[in-house]
């Protein structure tokens, strides 16, 4: 018995246009997509008119396992994940203890396995503990499973490491994921270096400390012929850099996480430095800053859309902001919120939103999945573009409550959706 979706749209993600489409999905695989399917000896659901789009694909979320259970776990990550659309997610190795290790790499598998509300495909570190002093095994994480390399969350300062570490990662046709942070430029800075820090007195990151790795980045990418991908680009000279790299033909790719597209420094300013659930790294920066990353993102410089989750607890948000960990949850919001102010707003259509979530992502991390013909594997989401909600704190599925998002009404949420066959989220 197979299951059979009836009365949904599917968006086809070249022209745009919604297409009455019925879906029929045996074990894990789209087997028939028709205008009319038989239901005979099917288990069918309705739905109601509402849009078919290919299961999300996040890049960078940080499920906090093993080590920060207080903050996330593969459990509820994944089940937060499910609820906001997403099918795939690739996870960060800043954990405790860092997943430095083939054996790491498995023990993400297998508890995703037990208990994952989606497929998760870790990212190693680069350096041992992240430390940033010895590389790691570098095809043992690649055979282990490892979707790319990173030491996100510091970066890697020393650039003769760097270089090294493309060189290997070239050879074995693995992304090397950079978090762009020069430390000596960045100090111990809590937000972004402007008239907004000087005002509240905090320390600021200048957006050179992103821009100036950036470059350095690049240029080890074209001497080692790596594939560079730049996470959670946030700096106008830095969209500036990644396009100069494409123009050149480099494999140089990018991302933008929703709230370096929505917000500026100025609501830091407006809550005068008091709330750290506006605390994020990047910081959230200017608005010359965040209309470059629009253009970017408008324009194919940047590729793709990724959360940045990055979950707290309320603890530790109530911290001073100074010292309050930096991050913002995004996986049950980011499709809602950039539908709301970018597609509803005229900014962008439809289809090509969705396109930076699916085929993007999929094809620069060479990913099968993204798209929804019969034959591949049966990953969706079923979105009602109508009814708006509010971001509720109640609601979240992740453990994290930290983000400057809520109590805000946005449309665009998942009603439904399916992971390799399986329902994953259904809002009933
Ligand atoms: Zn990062």
């Amino acid at each position: 018995m197979g299951l059979l979706l009836k009365n949904g749209r599917l968006l086809n993600l070249k022209t745009g246009e919604l297409e009455a489409r019925e879906l029929r999905i045996e074990g894990e695989i789209i087997a028939e997509v028709a205008e009319r399917i038989d239901a005979a000896g099917h288990e069918v659901i309705d739905l109601n008119g509402n849009v078919i789009l290919p299961g999300f694909l996040d890049m960078h979320v940080h499920l906090r396992e093993p080590g920060f259970a207080a903050k996330e776990t593969i459990e509820t990550g994944t089940a937060a994940a499910a609820r906001g659309g997403f099918t795939t997610v690739a996870c960060m190795p800043n954990t405790r203890p860092v997943i430095d290790s083939p054996e790491l790499i498995r023990y993400v598998y297998e508890t995703t396995a037990k208990e994952g509300s989606c497929t998760v495909l870790p990212y190693g570190a680069i350096t041992k503990g992240e430390l940033g002093e010895e590389l790691t095994d570098i095809a043992a994480l690649k055979a282990a499973g490892a979707l790319g390399i990173t030491d996100d969350g510091v970066g890697v300062q020393s650039s003769s490491l760097m270089r090294e570490a493309m060189r290997v990662a070239a050879a074995l046709d693995l992304p090397v994921v950079i978090h762009s942070e020069d430390e000596d430029l960045a100090k111990d800075g809590c937000m972004n270096e402007g008239v907004v820090s000087k005002r509240l007195g905090l320390p600021g990151i200048p957006g050179l400390a992103e821009s100036a790795m950036i470059a350095r980045d690049i240029l080890l990418a074209e001497d080692t012929g790596a594939h560079l991908h730049v996470c959670h680009i946030s700096d106008a000279a830095s969209v500036e850099l990644v396009r100069w790299a494409k123009s050149r033909g480099l494999k140089v790719t990018t991302e933008v996480t929703p709230h370096h597209l929505l917000l500026t420094e100025e609501i830091i300013d407006r809550t005068d430095g008091r709330d750290a659930n506006m605390k994020v790294n990047p910081p959230l920066r200017s608005e010359k800053d965040r209309l470059a990353c629009l253009q970017g993102l408008l324009d194919g410089t940047i590729d793709m859309v990724a959360t940045d989750h990055a979950p707290h607890t309320e603890e530790e948000k109530q911290r001073p902001f100074a010292t309050a960990p930096f991050g913002f949850i995004g996986l049950e919001i980011a499709f809602p919120l950039l539908y709301t102010e970018l597609v509803q707003q005229g900014t962008l259509p439809l289809h090509e939103l969705v396109q930076k979530f699916t085929v993007n992502p999929a094809n620069v991390f060479k990913i099968d999945r993204g798209s929804l013909e019969a034959g591949k594997v049966a990953d969706l989401t079923v979105v009602d573009l109508e009814e708006e909600r509010e971001i509720a704190a109640a609601e979240l599925k992740t453990k994290g409550r930290n983000t400057p998002f809520l109590g805000k009404k946005v449309k665009g949420w998942s009603v439904l959706t399916i992971n390799q066959g399986r329902i994953t989220y259904q809002n009933h």
